[in-house]
């Protein structure tokens, strides 16, 4: 059960648990004022600030592998930030976790480079295409071709990095339809992709693909991977321990489970709304309208027959 300690639990940073190494250039941790840096190790560093959270992981090659892009408003900032703080400008590997602007404003930036940008072939698909969603004011237009990753995938599988293993596995419909999470077994790194963030409600986004039930299956695929001593990087928001992260699925269960007993019992938005169903959480993540509301419309296709 989840109760206010176990909530407390996962709002306390991980970061403690990150030791702050000389592999790094220190001097880049406090420079710019909106990126900062999380060393993870000696070779892995955490880059804040841009829209999402950056994960980079240098190579022995000097090759970097980024995992998410931040907004592209940031690119030059944030590409720079990476190229400082690992010291090199290889980035070979740029890879993005779903479509999400937040997380593939590097592409552009980094499309007319040498860079393999690498994603599931859903994202690649959203990328390519003009989205418009029913909740809010705002037409995503498709990204340039030399924007688009230029190598996908569809289930699971493994990559080179150097004489590193990048490990990464599609977690099918949760945020969206195109959510991967990308494993670093050298390091025990965990990133999560969309589905998880450790300070705000995910952005449950129905309309390309995503459902809370999804979400739920997503990070029971993240504890499968995940150890006691895995660093696990959300969207955004502080790292966070396997152990946050089981308080995490269990919240998202009961809410899930609380949604649809109103949706089978025919709610509609403004009723589910008042039954407050993460009402309980708010205190954690912030007000919960939205989330829920979105949750609400994300059932449809799941558990409407004629939808
Ligand atoms: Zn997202």
């Amino acid at each position: 059960m989840i109760n206010r300690r176990n909530l407390l639990q996962f709002s306390m940073s991980a970061s403690a648990t990150l030791v702050l190494s000389q592999g790094l250039n220190q001097k880049l941790l406090a420079q710019n004022t909106n990126l900062a840096v999380q060393s993870i190790n000696s070779t892995t560093a955490l880059i804040t600030g841009s829209g999402c959270n950056v994960l980079v992981k240098k190579a022995a090659n000097s090759e970097l592998l980024v995992v998410d892009g931040g907004l592209q408003a940031n690119a030059a900032a944030l590409r720079s930030t990476i190229e400082r703080t690992l010291d090199s400008r290889r980035i070979s590997t740029l890879i993005n976790t779903h479509w999400h602007r937040e997380q593939t404003g590097l592409n552009e930036e980094l499309g007319n480079r040498d860079t393999k940008i690498f994603a599931h072939e859903n994202t690649r698909q959203w990328l390519g295409t003009s989205i418009e969603r029913p909740w809010e004011d705002v037409i995503f237009e498709p990204l340039p071709a030399q924007a688009l990753p230029t190598e996908i995938f569809y289930h699971y599988g493994n990559m080179p990095h150097g004489n590193d293993v990048v490990e990464y596995g599609y977690m099918r419909q949760a945020h969206t339809d195109g959510d991967m999470y990308i494993f670093l077994p050298a390091d025990n790194v965990l990133h999560t992709g969309g589905i998880i963030s450790s300070d705000a409600w995910p952005l449950m986004d129905w309309w390309t693909g995503g459902w809370i039930g999804g979400l739920v299956d997503g990070i029971e695929t993240l504890l499968s991977i995940a150890n006691d001593s895995t660093i696990i990087v959300p969207a955004t928001g502080p790292v966070m321990t396997r152990a946050q992260l089981v308080v995490m699925r269990d919240m998202y269960a009961q809410i899930f489970a609380s949604v649809r007993e109103l949706f089978m019992q025919a709610s509609n938005v403004p009723e589910t709304l008042a039954a407050k169903p993460a009402g309980t959480f708010e205190g954690q993540l912030g007000a919960s309208d939205m989330f829920i509301e979105l949750s609400h419309w994300s059932l449809i296709p799941h558990y409407t027959p004629d939808a």
